[in-house]
Order: structure tokens, then C-alpha cells, then sequence
């Protein structure tokens, strides 16, 4: 049994509580005065935990004098004989080693598309996730839960009814968390049900426990019940994120939350504070503005989601204001206290100290490293825990793959997905193309952004002769019968060749939409296709025909 290192196996002694309950049960036997001492010495658990992992891994209890410099008397021969029945049950308890062309740590969405490519091409999969439950942050903590609220939060506020029925037309009056969560936890349920199923049908075997790694080729999983070790040909870190700690925001899943909290707050209150004015921050800000929450957002930059189109900002930031939420920008938390009446206080790095019901702490998330024993493989990450990979999503070790949210941006569950799939074909070796500039962006603030290609700014600094096309959703029929007048789709394309170059929506369903203008641009199709084109009346794809004529009109 050299398998098992020495560190190896006091770890595993440490961790598992079975084990030390065992234990405890020898030791009593050694203590009761009708078994032999341990040569009169006095020993802890610990240390007799370490002795019999001594012998346990070299076979003799030799050893256990060279490394733990205790002294055993060897006591009587029944004794004995029974401390060996109980090591080598102990023993035959190791389940032996699987081996596994792929193993997949993390079952996010990066290690799903991983697992099933690979399964797929009928290689033996395995997936380890230290969760209960499958899905990672994606189905669990931040995008199924998010999407699921931002689609009860105006259904149940009757939001864009009220258009047609007066501000006092509500579903539900006195909506509360309970009413959004009673949602939220029947579609994780469902989606839970839906992606285990998946790994199963294709054959992919699932570990539960916190895999890591024991060598280049060799993952342990270890949970409560002992542990498995897992023999790799190849391996996909696709172990996420999880929202970064500030000392200075004492989190408490009450009234000051990270993302991973929000649906934990017990009431909705009154006013929110939300520290980050990045995706998650202005998303969650946009539902509770929404469910007529006063919202207050801390951005350290000059304007919220940096990356988005700037025209597009400036009208979500329009419709913020419209209800209620302030923005406070250029501005940085330095502190969060919660206050002896139960608010919530944030301190700015400006002296500016603002005051709410609760807080929410949306700035930064931190690669899920820490339990993977990155040194054992030979892999490195950053102080923010991402791993650096080429762009074949390998990383410096040329069998073992990063995707997801653990090697950065865009981190999106979209992409993940398909790092996920792109990182089990090149392993083996299997045909498959993609291109990142072809990467949609979708932002589920209310109303959604979503745009892909490139932005305005970027093709006046590479000097490209554009023009723009723009229509809006109020002029178009689908926009009043619904009543989501506030949304407009532009459309970015070269003045000579008529190339659509790229699309920018903001307004309802903007995320859907915006795949006719996708595929049309990675067809490299002009904007002439929309002219030529004949689109169900009355839907909001109508935007493409009127933003396609808005366009050549401006040409002249
Ligand atoms: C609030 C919020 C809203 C979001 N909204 C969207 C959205 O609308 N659209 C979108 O595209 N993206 C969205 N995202 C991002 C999306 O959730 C992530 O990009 C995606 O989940 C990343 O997938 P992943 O596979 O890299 O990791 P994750 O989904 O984080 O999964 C990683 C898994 O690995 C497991 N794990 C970690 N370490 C170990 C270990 N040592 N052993 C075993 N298991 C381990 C974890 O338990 C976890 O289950 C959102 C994120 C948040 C937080």
C-alpha cells in the first residue's frame, strides 16, 4: 500500500470524522485496564491516529518511532491480533482507484459541457463536485436564481401592465422574499433534475466531495463517508467562483449580502444599498427599483457597466433614475457597519456616509482554488485564483484544462459552456470551432441589454467608416401591444460594404433578440438581409427591418 503518502493519509485521518470515531473506540480499548498500555505514556487521539496511518502506509509499525517518535509497547498477542483485524477492515475499506480518460472537477456549466462532449465521444467521464446539488453557481446562486427573480419581480409587481392599467395595478400586493424565493426554488429544483439526469444518460459518474489534486494524474475526492481516488488522462478545472471577501463588509446573510446571499434577506427593505455598479450589482439594483425599493448604487468608476455601450447606459440609467434608484459614482465604500437599530451604514472613502435598510455587496468574486492543491499538478493561479490557460483553454500543464469563471473574463455561464466543450475537443482531439468575437453579451437588467460585436467606441478608434440604424420599440406594433415601449435596437454596419458590424438592443426580450442580428453577423451578412426579409407581424424582430431602413436612409 505505497500508494497512500504519509501527509496523505494523516490528512485524510484529520478530516475524517468516522475515522476518529473508530479510533476513539481502539483507544478506549487500550485504556480499559483489561488491555495492555501503550507503555505507560500518555498519548492524544491525534498521535494515535498518526501511528496507525504509519503503519497503515508502510505496512509495519517501524516506521511510526521515525516519524512520530512514539514508543508502543506491543502488548499482549490478542491485542494485537485484533488492532490488525481492525487496520486491515480499515483497509478494505479504500475503494480501489478508478481510472478515467477525463475528470471534470466542478459541475457549473463549463464542467457540464466538458463531461458530456467527452462522454459523448465515448470516453469514461467523471464529474467531482463538492455541492450536494449539481449545478454550481450558475443553477444554484447567481444565474438561475437572478433570472428567475428578475422574471417574477415584474410579472408579480405587474410592472409593465401598468402602462395600461394605472401605477396601482400590482398581481400581488405586499409581494415578499417568500413569494420570490417560492419561484426561485422550483426552478433550481427543476433544473437540478434536468442536468443530473443529463450526466447520467450519457454515462457520466458522479463524485460528490472536494476533489484535488494528489499528483499530475491523480484527483482525491473526499467527503464525509471517506474518499476515492481518481486516475485522469486528462483533467477540466471548472471549479468557478465564489464572491470575494472584504474584512471591511462584515457579510451576514441578513441585511448585508454578497450575491450569493440576496435571497436570503428575510424581508424586502424599504432601501438598498448596493456596493458595484458591474452586472450583478445593476441587475439586482434594477429588480428592486423595481419592486419600489429606494436604490442607492456605490460604483468606484464614472458610470455603471463599463463594457456596455455607452448610449445604452445612459437610457437604463434613465430608467433607474425614473424609479427612484440614485447612482453615487466615482464614489468607494470604505467600510460597512451595521447600525444598533438593525440598518446598515456605508462608510465612503470620501466621508460620505450613506444609510439603508440593507446592503448588497456586488464587487469582485475569487476563483474557487484553495481546495484544489494546484501544487500537486503543477498548475498555477493569480491572487485573485484565476488560472491562466492558452486558447485552447489548456494550462501550463498540457493534460490539465481551465474553463469558466476560475480563468476570468467574460465569466458567463454561456461562455463557460462552451470553454467547457471546446476544452474536452481538443483534449481528444474531436472537430470543433469557435469564435470568442462572437460571443453574445446579455445583461438582464429591466429592461435587458444585449448587444455582440463591435461597440461604437471601438470602431471609431480603429477607424472604421460606420453608419448606424436605429428603431424603437414604441413605433413598432409588438412594443405597444405588450406596452414595452421603452427599448430601441441600433444596428452598427460598414457605409461602403454594407457589413453588419454589430447590434446593440435595450429593452424587453433584447437577449433573445439580439440572436437574428448574431446569426446574421457571424454569416458575415449585410444589412440588407433585414430589408429583404419578411418577419411575423406583430413581433419585436419588426426592429431589424426598421432599423435596417432607419440605416440606408442615413446614408443618403
Ligand atoms: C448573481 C449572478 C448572476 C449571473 N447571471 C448570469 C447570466 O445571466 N448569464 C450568464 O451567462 N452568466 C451569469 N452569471 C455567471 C455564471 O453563473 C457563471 O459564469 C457560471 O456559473 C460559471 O460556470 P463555471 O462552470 O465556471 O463555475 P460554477 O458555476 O461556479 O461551478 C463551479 C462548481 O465547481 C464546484 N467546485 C469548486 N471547487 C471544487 C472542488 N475543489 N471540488 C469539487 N467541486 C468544486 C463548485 O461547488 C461549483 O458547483 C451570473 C453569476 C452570478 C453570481
Amino acid at each position: 500500500m505505497t500508494r497512500i503518502a504519509f501527509g496523505d493519509a494523516r490528512l485524510y485521518l484529520n478530516r475524517h470524522l468516522e475515522w476518529m470515531a473508530f479510533n476513539r473506540r481502539v483507544l478506549e480499548e487500550a485504556r480499559d485496564p483489561g488491555h495492555p498500555r501503550l507503555d505507560g505514556k500518555t498519548f492524544s487521539v491525534e498521535e494515535h491516529l498518526m501511528d496507525l496511518a504509519s503503519g497503515y502506509v508502510n505496512g509495519s509499525g517501524r516506521h511510526r518511532q521515525l516519524h512520530l517518535g512514539i514508543t508502543c509497547a506491543q502488548g499482549s498477542k490478542r491485542w494485537r491480533h485484533g488492532r490488525q483485524a481492525r487496520l486491515q477492515s480499515w483497509k478494505n475499506r479504500i475503494p480501489p482507484m478508478q481510472q478515467y480518460d477525463l475528470v471534470v472537477i466542478g459541475s457549473g456549466p463549463g464542467g457540464q459541457r466538458a463531461a458530456i462532449q467527452a462522454a459523448k465521444a465515448g470516453k469514461r467521464v467523471a464529474v467531482v463536485e463538492k455541492q450536494s446539488a449539481v449545478g454550481g453557481v450558475c443553477i444554484n446562486t447567481g444565474t438561475i436564481p437572478s433570472k428567475t427573480m428578475r422574471e417574477a419581480v415584474p410579472h408579480l409587481s405587474g410592472f409593465h401592465d401598468q402602462a395600461f392599467y394605472g401605477s396601482n395595478y400590482h398581481v400581488k400586493e405586499n409581494i415578499t422574499m417568500k413569494d420570490l424565493n417560492f419561484r426561485v426554488t422550483r426552478v433550481i429544483e427543476n433544473e437540478t433534475a434536468v442536468l443530473q439526469n443529463q450526466l447520467k444518460r450519457n454515462g457520466v459518474e458522479l463524485y460528490h466531495g472536494i476533489g484535488s489534486f494528489a499528483s499530475e494524474h491523480l484527483i482525491r475526492v473526499e467527503n464525509s463517508n471517506g474518499f476515492n481516488e481518481l486516475e485522469a488522462t486528462y483533467v477540466v478545472i471548472a471549479a468557478g467562483t465564489k464572491p470575494a471577501i472584504n474584512a471591511k463588509v462584515p457579510t451576514n446573510s441578513r441585511n448585508i449580502v454578497n450575491s450569493d446571499q440576496v435571497l436570503s434577506i428575510p424581508a424586502i427593505p424599504k432601501t438598498l444599498i448596493v456596493v458595484g455598479g458591474g452586472v450583478i450589482g445593476v441587475e439586482y439594483a434594477c429588480m428592486f427599483a423595481t419592486l419600489g425599493v429606494r436604490v442607492i448604487i456605490v460604483e468606484k468608476r464614472p458610470r455603471l457597466l463599463e463594457f456596455a455601450d455607452s448610449e445604452v447606459v445612459e437610457a437604463l440609467s434613465y430608467h433607474m433614475r425614473d424609479r427612484r434608484a440614485t447612482m453615487r459614482l466615482n464614489e468607494e465604500v470604505e467600510s460597512v457597519e451595521e447600525l444598533p437599530d438593525g440598518k446598515v451604514a456605508a462608510n465612503l472613502v470620501s466621508k460620505k456616509r450613506i444609510v439603508g435598510d440593507a446592503l448588497l455587496y456586488a464587487l469582485g468574486r475569487q476563483g474557487n482554488i484553495d481546495r484544489l492543491n494546484l501544487t500537486a499538478a503543477g498548475v498555477e493561479a493569480d491572487d485573485r485564483g484565476r488560472i491562466k490557460v492558452d486558447a485552447d483553454y489548456r494550462t501550463s500543464q498540457k493534460h490539465i484544462f481551465a474553463v469558466g469563471d476560475v480563468i476570468g473574463f467574460p465569466s458567463l455561464a454561456s461562455v463557460s459552456m462552451e470553454q467547457g466543450r471546446l476544452a474536452a475537443a481538443r483534449a481528444f482531439g474531436l472537430q470543433a470551432e469557435s469564435d470568442p468575437a462572437g460571443y453574445p453579451y446579455g445583461i438582464y437588467t429591466i429592461p435587458e441589454i444585449s448587444f455582440i460585436g463591435k461597440t461604437e467606441e471601438q470602431l471609431t478608434q480603429e477607424d472604421v467608416p460606420y453608419e448606424v440604424g436605429v428603431a424603437y420599440y414604441r413605433e413598432i406594433a409588438r412594443g405597444q401591444i405588450t406596452g414595452h415601449t421603452e427599448g430601441r435596437l441600433k444596428l452598427l454596419f460598414h457605409r461602403e460594404t454594407l457589413d453588419l458590424l454589430g447590434v446593440d438592443i435595450f429593452g424587453e426580450d433584447a437577449a433573445e433578440l439580439l440572436h437574428i442580428g448574431q446569426a446574421v453577423l457571424l454569416l458575415k451578412g449585410k444589412i440588407t438581409y433585414f430589408i429583404h426579409t419578411v418577419f411575423n407581424y406583430p413581433t419585436l424582430a419588426e426592429c431589424y427591418k426598421a432599423a435596417a431602413f432607419n440605416g440606408l436612409n442615413r446614408l443618403g
